[in-house]
Parts: C-alpha cells; structure tokens; sequence
C-alpha cells in the first residue's frame, strides 16, 4: 500500500484515477478546489478509510500531513470554455503555480510525481501524426495559450526539478479522452453531442468538422497512467497517451446518431480560433516502454459513455 496524493482528484480523469488506486489497495487523497470537478464524482469513496478528500487550490502551497509515495498532478481546468476567457490567467497559474508547489512537496517527500501534460503541447501540429520529439506549434498570444503553454511550463518545470533538485518525475501527454464521470456541461465535443442527442437537441458541429481529433476512453488513459508511474527503468517521459483512431468531429457526431434514436439535427457554429485541425497520437514510445496501448474502440466507448450519460442526465 502506498500513500498517494492525487490532485484534480475529482474531475473527470482524476476521480477515475482515484477509483482505481483505490481498488488497487492504496491510501489515496484526492486534492481538488471543485472548479471543474465534483464531490459526486467520489462520493462513494468518502466513507472508505483509505480515502480523504482535502478542498484545496494548487495555485497555493499544500503541506500533506502524511508522508507521500506518490503524486499525480492533474489539477487544472481541461475543457476550452472552462480554461478560457476570464479564467484565462487562473489556468496558466494553476498549470505554473500548481507545478511549482507540487513539485516542492515531491522533493520533501523524496516522493516520486506524475505530470499530466497533454496534446495541446503540439498546438497545431504540422508533424502528423504527433511524436514526443515534435516540439509542436502553439500560438503563443491566442486563446488556448494559457493551458498550452502553462502546460509546456510546466513540462519545462519538471525537467528542471528533475535536472537540478533530483526529483523523481514522469510526464505523459494526453489526447483526447472520454467516458463515465465526464461532467454532462463540460463542452467537450463527446459530452456536448451525446448529452445533446439524449435530449433532443441540436448537434452542436463548430467548423465544417473536418477537423480531427483521436478519442481515448478514460480506462485505457488510466492504465497507461499507472504503468508510466510505477515503470521500474525510470523512463520519465514525455509519452504519448492517446488512441491512434483518428476521427473528424462530423464522423462522431455521425456515429452518436447511429447509436441514439433522436430528433437532433447537426447545425454549425463557428470555429473557435486556434482550434488544432489534425491530432493524432504516434504511440509506438507507449508500446515501447510501457508495454501500453489503448484496448477499447471508440464505438464501444461510446456505447459505454452514453450509458452513463443516460443514467446521468435521466434520458
Ligand atoms: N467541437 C464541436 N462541437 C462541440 C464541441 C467541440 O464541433 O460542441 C469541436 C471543437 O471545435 C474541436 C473538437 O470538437 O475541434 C474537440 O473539441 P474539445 O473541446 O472536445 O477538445 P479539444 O479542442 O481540446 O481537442
């Protein structure tokens, strides 16, 4: 049993995280201020003495009461319109700050620590599909800037406490996921098209949904999470997390229909700006060190996902 802390813990990733470590025996304490995330998501496991929840913001300092083994940074808003906007400069602080003051509690503990990056990394990539040795294409000054370079500010932070302070790190980047715990108002394409097409509504395609995107289902993301953790060679990344199926956003929006009797009707609104055209994970590193790759189709996914939602949302 190991002393795990996991912050972001009750967001959509993290309280699927949770579970698992959980279910694999280990003490766990889930560290989130709630923005994104919910008490719903781990209200089972509150009564279980193996877990704690602790209200708490990355931005500021955490000093854990007990002594950690582990440590998955996930704390930060994930879905454009919750990162965006007037909550633009509370995201690059949660990607920095919450870096900083996680890594710090890292090397107090001689604890090791799981950075969640992600495929925003790449920007808008003119590699495809993406490798870990693409230093990417991000617009610096544009909207999705506070999480794509808070995020790269952070990689750049662990590799310097890594580099400098001896700190034991793994970083993964990762595409885009979905599944049970996601939150029906996140205004991600999977949540928006399923929940819209339960409740009749119209199918929100942003674009001409040509653009492309690679879907993981959330399971897949979490063993490849473990595995990156406890991997024994010390491989600190960066890897690759992601399934290599490669969708535009119209063949979703198609396949959600074929699996949701409905009236919805797909209707387009405009493109946010910056809005990568193309991501595809190249996950032969994963395969490589982590003896990893994802194990569930997107159809499946799916399938599994809009369960959850119907039970969710009572449709
Ligand atoms: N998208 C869409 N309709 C929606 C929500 C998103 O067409 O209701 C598009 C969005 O423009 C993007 C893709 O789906 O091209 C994935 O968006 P999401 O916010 O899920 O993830 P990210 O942009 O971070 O990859």
């Amino acid at each position: 049993m190991m002393n795990i802390l996991v912050t972001g813990g009750t967001g959509f990733v993290g309280a699927n995280l949770c579970h698992r470590l959980i279910a694999d025996g280990h003490r766990v304490i889930c560290l989130d201020n709630n923005y994104t995330g919910s008490l719903d998501n781990v209200r089972d496991l509150l009564d279980n003495p193996r877990f704690t929840f602790v209200e708490h913001d990355v931005i500021y300092p955490y000093d854990c009461p007990e002594k950690l083994d582990r440590i998955y940074n996930l704390a930060c808003p994930a879905s454009p319109p919750a990162y965006q906007g007037d909550r633009s400069i509370f995201t690059t602080k949660t990607c920095v700050f919450g870096a900083i003051n996680m890594l710090e509690l890292a090397k107090k503990n001689g604890a090791r620590i799981l950075q969640t990056s992600t495929s925003e990394v790449y920007g808008e990539p003119l590699v495809h599909p993406q490798v870990e040795s693409y230093r990417g294409n991000v617009n610096p000054i544009g909207i999705r800037a506070c999480y794509d370079e808070g995020k790269r500010c952070a990689e750049s932070l662990f590799f310097d406490y890594h580099r400098h302070e001896g700190v034991d790190i793994r970083v993964i980047r990762i595409f885009n996921t979905y599944g049970p715990l996601m939150d029906p108002n996140d205004g991600r394409v999977v949540s928006n098209f399923i929940c819209q097409a339960l409740r009749g509504e119209d199918i929100t395609i942003y674009g001409e949904g040509q653009q492309t995107r690679s879907f993981q289902y959330v399971d897949d993301l979490i063993e490849g999470m473990v595995r990156m953790m406890e991997n024994t060679q010390g491989f600190t990344g960066p890897v690759n997390l992601g399934n290599p199926g490669e969708f535009t956003i119209r063949q979703l929006a198609d396949m959600v229909l074929q699996k949701i009797e409905t009236t919805s009707k797909l209707v387009q609104r405009p493109l946010p700006s910056d809005d990568p055209t193309q991501r595809r994970p190249d996950i032969t590193l994963a395969g490589k060190e982590l003896g990893w790759q994802p194990t569930i189709p997107l159809s499946e996914g799916l399938e599994r996902t809009i369960e959850y939602f119907r039970k969710r949302i009572g449709k």
